[in-house]
């Protein structure tokens, strides 16, 4: 198998999306396959590719490879979609330091390429980047000027004037004016037309306690908010709510966002949420784990030290990281026992009551929870708070394509892009077997895991 990538390796170095896409067919055989969506998996598999793109698919034996074809034996492996992650934050994190200085197109990539490394097929950006940064952006990869990573999609944010991120994003998005800022519901109407003439898909808006101690004195109040989704909604926009407490949830599902993001962590659910939920059935990204222990803390961490310089490791350890996170030395909290409580109790009610759930990370803001690997710990809490394996899967691949409102990935199915993940263990048994990678491949080229985690573990960014 090494070998028959071998010279393909040379050409993604090259560079091009167009170039490390296989021109000759290829056919996998002897895996499991987990389509992605809810169907049984296929034991015994097996898969033809062709030019980045799935053209066959099977059980072993009905799938007929193709005269010329490659074999690729993956018996006693399991292959799953590569995920697809609605909620990140990308290119000012530098792990030796966090700065809007490192806001590059370069930065930019080393994010996607980490997520990839990991499995990660798509990545959105959400409300972080300037507008007019990442649709150049989101061009040069689509014109294949990077090399293999995982493909940039990003939200426009709107917010009060000098409100919206958390106090750490804020110094990256305050200097670079990324987030539209609105007081009126005029301006956000306004503000969501300008987006929409640039052809942004999705948008993002954010409602916080927080923002009425800030420069905008005021949270985005609903009478701001309703018309910028009603608007946005006319433009065939998709929209993205940050939401953090009981009110502020109900306030944005009633008024119809498509993606209710984060999850009560200091209050529980109550009857009229649940009764607004069934009504309205939101995508929901509770984007969790950056509230988690860190897994540096505690066991095996290899799966995450194999991506972070050795003075990052340690830093998160001892709770130096840019956005406050206790030390592992600490004893938890009284906050953090009551909010894994109402996260045990709230959950499963989002779950039941038909919230959709879809893979956000919020990677970005802490090393201690950064591109790739988060995915790994937030699909596992999923099922630590009672969905299967099975649904974790499709809440992390084939769930987030349709946030994305792209059809092209998360199923392996015919013609679909050959962008998925080979395991050394089956996930449908242990969730924790997503970790067990054996290798990744988007539109159906390998990637070179270990050159991208040479590069990752050396430090970059300046020093402290
Ligand atoms: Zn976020």
């Amino acid at each position: 198998m090494r070998k028959l990538f071998a010279g393909s390796l040379v050409v993604a170095a090259a560079g091009s999306i167009a170039a490390y896409s296989q021109p000759n067919d290829v056919i996998y055989e002897g895996a499991r396959l987990i389509i992605g969506d809810s169907s049984a998996p296929i034991e015994n598999g097996a898969f033809v590719v062709r030019s980045g793109r799935i053209t066959a698919i099977g059980p072993k034996g009905s799938i007929k490879a193709p005269s010329g074809a490659a074999h690729v034996d993956l018996t006693g492996k399991t292959v799953m979609p590569a995920m697809n992650n609605v909620h990140v934050h990308m290119g000012y994190e530098g792990y030796l330091s966090w700065s809007v200085e490192n806001h590059t197109p370069e930065n930019v990539l080393d994010h996607l390429e980490r997520e990839a490394f990991y499995g990660v097929g798509t990545a959105l950006a959400m409300g972080e980047q300037p507008t007019d940064f990442a649709i150049e952006f989101q061009q040069n990869q689509l014109a294949g000027k990077f090399p293999p990573a995982a493909r940039f999609f990003f939200a426009a944010g709107m917010a009060p004037p000098g409100g919206g991120p958390d106090s750490l994003l804020i110094q990256g998005t305050g200097p670079l004016h990324a987030v539209y800022e609105v007081s009126t519901p005029d301006e956000a109407v306004a503000a969501v037309r300008k987006i929409a003439a640039k052809k942004v898909n999705e948008l993002k808006f954010w409602v916080d306690n927080r923002d009425n101690t800030r420069g905008s004195m005021k949270k985005m109040p609903p009478e701001v908010y309703t018309p910028l989704i009603e608007e946005a909604h006319k433009q065939g926009m998709i929209v993205h709510a940050h939401a953090t407490n009981l009110e502020d949830q109900k306030g944005v599902v009633k008024a119809g966002v498509d993606v209710l993001v984060h999850t009560l962590v200091a209050e529980k659910v109550d009857d009229e949420f649940i009764a607004i939920l069934k009504a309205k059935k939101p995508y929901w990204a509770p984007v969790m784990g950056l509230g988690d222990r860190s897994e540096l803390c505690d066991g095996d961490h290899g799966f995450i030290e194999q991506v972070l310089p050795d003075s990052v490791i340690a830093d998160v350890k001892a709770g130096k990281t840019w956005l406050p996170s206790p030390p592992c030395s600490a004893p938890a909290s009284p906050q953090f026992i009551q909010r894994e409580e109402n996260l045990r109790y709230n959950f499963p009610k989002y779950i039941a009551a038909g919230a959709r759930i879809v893979l956000g990370t919020d990677a970005g803001v802490s090393a201690k929870y950064s591109f790739g690997f988060a995915e790994h710990h937030e699909i596992g809490m999923y099922v630590r708070l009672g969905l299967t394996p099975a649904e974790a899967i499709v809440a992390s691949t084939s769930r987030p394509v349709e946030v994305l409102r792209i059809k092209d990935t998360g199923v392996l199915a015919m013609g679909k892009r050959a962008d998925f993940i080979v395991l050394n263990a089956n996930p449908l048994d242990d969730i924790r077997n997503t970790r067990e990678i054996d290798a990744v491949y988007l539109y159906g080229a390998r990637l070179d895991r270990a050159a991208l985690q040479m590069k990752f573990k050396q430090a970059r960014g300046g020093s402290r």
